[in-house]
């Protein structure tokens, strides 16, 4: 029997409205970006990197590996703070297409990755003790991100349960460290993606979700956020490619005094920098350490050290496809507006980064989110991590 028009349409199975993860956005959000401060010394070796960006992209890569050899020099004089320390908080699930790219060859769907909390203190040159922790990520809200809202509407409660390990929130981990919340100077994060920095550092306003009848008090009450101009200039104004990984609205009711804005290298104190490496995110940023073993570089350009030398990765297919495509590199690419600019200073951190003491086909680029092991992600385990680090002067 032959249906009619309308009953053919009604018979259709009607696709399920969905509503926007992100929602479109009229104009920039109300984020004031503050005037960026002199923080410690300037670092202008690597500057010629920015600048040749005008020129084509293997150019460039050629100027920043000259580049990141002279800073390299430059940094190791600087001498080495005071403590260095790294302090578990989740693993989690992750897409493999993201995190090792084109790379492998396992159907995989995730790859687990483990983020850390870094302590580092130095003295200043007047003998004042500083605190900063690098990367205390508010793992509860941090779940807002609209992509991680995505995977866990998709993937049921008792899975979740079974993907994600916590070890301890930013708070107790820090004071199991022996840091008062009080003495915490600075708060830094390679870059914002997915972060919400609200119980870190405090809201000038009530908050409907977290504290709806009073600001949010700061977790860290004289701690500043340290963040390049370009990565709140970013925030205000995100582009669609963008948005899936930010949680720009949550930086609104965030009082100004509170962001130590930089728009540039820093050299923090001897042995710590902050250098600009945008790629994966517009105002990307590296930490650089000198300890005991030499020197480190922490981003997330990279989900493991293997990364970095993909010839000596035993993950199926990376080594081959490296080698295949000529890539000295194998880059965490969930962001792919800038991939190439991304490339380029990965092998910045690359050349920056001494060999592991562990394993020196391996190099000290510590991931700031690192590939772990897990019985959930067959043909993703990593030949080698770097676990824990610390350093004491
Ligand atoms: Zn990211």
């Amino acid at each position: 029997m032959l249906l009619k028009l309308d009953q053919i349409a009604t018979s259709r199975r009607t696709p399920k409205v969905v509503a926007p993860m992100v929602a479109p956005q009229d104009g920039p959000l109300d984020i004031e970006v503050p005037e960026a401060e002199g923080l410690g010394a300037s670092i202008t070796t690597l500057d010629r990197v920015h600048a040749a960006h005008t020129e084509g992209y293997g150019a460039v890569l050629r100027t920043a590996r000259r580049a990141a050899l002279d800073f390299r020099a430059e940094f190791a004089a600087t001498g080495t703070p005071l403590h260095v320390s790294s302090h578990d908080l989740v693993t989690a699930p992750y897409p493999t297409k993201f995190g090792l790219w084109r790379a492998p060859s396992s159907p995989a769907p995730y790859v687990f990755l483990t983020n850390r909390m870094l302590v580092v203190r130095w003295h200043d040159s007047d003998g004042t003790l500083r605190t900063l922790l690098w990367e205390p990520s508010d793992a509860e809200l941090v779940a807002n991100t609209a992509f991680y809202r995505s995977v866990a509407e998709a993937t049921p409660d008792f899975l979740v349960e079974k993907l994600v390990t916590n070890y301890g929130d930013v708070v107790p981990r820090a004071i199991a460290a022996g840091i008062d919340p009080a003495e915490v100077d600075y708060v830094a994060f390679d870059h914002l993606h997915t972060q919400d920095v609200r119980r870190l550092v405090g809201t000038t306003k009530p908050q409907g979700d977290i504290s709806p009848d009073a600001p949010v008090q700061a977790w860290f009450p004289n701690a500043r956020l340290i963040v390049q101009r370009h990565e709140l200039l970013a925030m205000r104004d995100l582009h669609p490619l963008q948005k899936p990984w930010y949680q720009p609205e949550t930086f609104v009711d965030i009082d100004p005094a509170k962001y130590l804005v930089i728009d540039g290298d820093r050299l923090l104190a001897p042995g710590v920098a902050l250098i600009r490496t945008p790629g994966h995110a517009t105002g990307n940023q590296t930490l650089v350490l000198n300890t005991g073993t030499g020197i480190w570089t922490l981003s997330e350009n990279a989900v493991g050290a293997e990364c970095m030398t993909p010839e000596h990765s035993r993950i199926p297919g990376v080594a081959g496809w490296a080698s295949k495509w000529g890539q000295e590199v194998v880059m965490n690419a969930n962001t792919i507006e800038t991939t190439a600019t991304q490339y380029n200073f990965c092998i910045v951190e690359k050349l920056l980064a001494d060999r592991s003491q562990q394993d020196e086909r391996f190099l000290q680029f510590y991931p700031t989110s690192e590939l772990t092991a897990s019985p959930f992600g067959p043909g993703v385990k990593p030949t080698f991590t770097h676990g824990g680090l610390t350093h004491d002067a």
